[in-house]
């Protein structure tokens, strides 16, 4: 049984300046469409139970009432085993919206704040206002969702350590599980990249990173991912999924799945979509790569590989395979292997790109 399914929907209420994702403004003569040729590609998936479902954009909420309603009935088909989320930006956000979804059995929210400071937040092209994200959690607590995620961003080069700290400040204040924060990145095709735009130095993220950790480790959000941060058993089964190297299904625009050996990326191109042209790409994974792809997701976890499942599942010896890697890697003090399980130490979580370089040769 595939556990997961991801639904995209692309549409904006405004775009920010550092998005990099499938999305566009929203219309709703334009969602009417998407939300029909959806509704084809969904009627494809003959599996009817799922572990989680998780419907991400763009931002879902920016549908109308009408339209998310429509969305949730098509997805009603389907049996949700554990976890039911849906993001949501709070200026997109109401009550009525909060009695749907929960009337839909969606059990968890994830909230884009990204941050607390408003001027920072219009220097992102952020929409709403603290005010709205006041308003969304009053909505959810009427509604009785309670597992809820927040998305909060660093390494904007006007923000400083002391924001930082504001803004985790507050979030650990909130009615919240769970915490998803993570450093700017800058695309060239996105309005920042264009523009130019230039992030913090390597010291500053380096040093706002571990600031990050420090915090929230110390406020009961463990961090349990290179960027997540969950109260006690309160981590993404939805995106443990991604991390673990498991299979899941993706429908809507730019979305991706992994069925076993096939890895396929659905189209960006909104046109092609609404043509039922979803599908852009479809990849036979070999055995070698998908040793390399669940060493490179499993060790974004902090609890790492486990050595005996990974041999099993890939019929290999982890610790022979990547022998060299791991040596190098080991006595750098950037890996080590405790319990049974590879994983990054302190140090070596924040070089993990460059320890994966090492296992690419
Ligand atoms: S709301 Fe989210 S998906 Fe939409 S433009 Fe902003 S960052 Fe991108």
């Amino acid at each position: 049984m595939i556990k997961g399914l991801y639904v995209h929907i692309p549409f904006c209420r405004n775009i920010c300046g550092y998005c990099d994702f499938a999305k566009c403004r929203y219309e709703k003569n334009l969602a009417d469409r998407y939300l029909l040729h959806l509704n084809r590609e969904i009627s494809e998936i003959t599996q009817t139970n799922f572990d989680s479902i998780y419907i991400g954009g763009g931002t879902p909420t920016a549908l109308s009432y009408e339209q998310l309603e429509e969305l949730l009935q098509m997805l009603s088909r389907f049996k949700v085993e554990k976890e039911y989320t849906i993001e949501i930006n709070p200026e997109t956000f109401d009550m009525e919206k909060a009695e749907l979804i929960k009337k839909y059995g969606v059990n968890r929210v994830s909230v884009g704040i990204q941050s607390f400071n408003e001027q920072l937040l219009a220097h992102m092209g952020r929409a709403h206002h603290n005010i709205d994200v006041h308003n969304t959690f009053r909505a959810l607590d009427k509604v009785g969702i309670s597992n809820r995620s927040i998305d909060l961003m660093y390494g904007f080069h006007n923000q400083t350590l002391g924001e930082l700290l504001d803004d985790l400040n507050k979030a650990v204040r909130m009615n919240i599980t769970h915490i998803s924060i993570y450093a700017l990145e800058v695309y060239p095709q996105t309005p920042f990249g264009m523009a130019g735009y230039q992030r913090v130095d390597d010291e500053t993220d380096f040093l706002m990173y571990q600031t990050i950790i420090d915090f929230l480790n110390s406020h009961s959000f463990r961090q349990y991912e290179t960027s997540n941060f969950a109260l006690t058993t309160y981590q993404s089964e939805h995106n443990m999924l991604y991390w673990r190297y498991e299979d899941y299904l993706g429908v809507g625009l730019g979305a991706s799945g992994k069925i076993r050996n096939l890895r396929y990326d659905n189209t960006r191109n909104f046109m092609d979509y609404i043509h039922d042209h979803y599908r852009k790409t479809e990849y036979k994974l070999t055995m070698k790569d998908q040793r390399f792809e669940a060493v490179m997701m499993n060790l974004r976890l902090l609890k790492g590989i486990n050595i005996k499942e990974y041999d099993y599942r890939f019929e290999t010896g982890l610790l022979a395979l990547y022998h060299d890697a791991i040596e190098k890697n080991v006595n750098k003090g950037l890996l080590e292997i405790v319990d049974g399980y590879l994983r990054v130490t302190d140090k070596g979580l924040f070089v993990l790109n460059d320890i994966l370089v090492d296992f690419m040769d």
